[in-house]
């Protein structure tokens, strides 16, 4: 088994951004929304951070968005399910591009300061996790179709 890699999301999903934007637009378009300057600049500054960013965070990333249309773009992709919005400590909300446009990743939390770093994990543990998961579930007759793991603790910063 291979070791937990920290993924950036500007890499894996390559440069130009083309087929994000396309999937973006085809989902946006199943739901008869247009794909707006706003909500692309808004998906944008989502693939090139490496994690989970703030709504401060995404407003800093791209001064062209003012905070009322970056947020109102922002509940439309969450509603189409572009975006997922996280809530991992008290109220401080987190968004990052759904995982069915860039890959299937963790969470490292860190209590003291709240940052959240994206983790994969080998395939081979992904695929015990789910058998073990499959196990649980089945003896509640539950039927689990994916899961959502996130490991709590402390960062490097907040360490030393
Ligand atoms: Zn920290
Ligand atoms: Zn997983």
């Amino acid at each position: 088994m291979g070791s937990i890699m920290v993924t950036n999301r500007a890499t894996s999903m390559g440069t130009d951004g083309v087929d994000l934007h396309r999937a973006v637009a085809g989902r946006l378009a199943d739901h008869e929304q247009q794909y707006t300057a706003n909500r692309r600049a808004v998906v944008d500054a989502l693939a090139v951070a490496a994690a989970p960013i703030t709504l401060p965070d995404l407003l800093a990333a791209d001064d062209s968005l003012a905070q009322s249309s970056a947020y109102r773009s922002l509940s439309v992709l969450i509603d189409v399910g572009v975006v997922r919005r996280l809530v991992h400590l008290g109220d401080h909300a987190l968004f990052e591009l759904d995982e069915h446009l860039t890959e299937h990743h963790h969470h490292l939390i860190c209590e003291s300061c709240g940052i959240v770093l994206d983790v994969t994990l080998p395939d081979g543990v992904e695929a015990a996790m789910d058998l073990t998961f499959d196990d649980v579930a089945s003896v509640l007759g539950f039927s689990p179709l994916h899961h959502s793991v996130d490991i709590y603790g402390t960062c490097a910063t907040c360490t030393t």
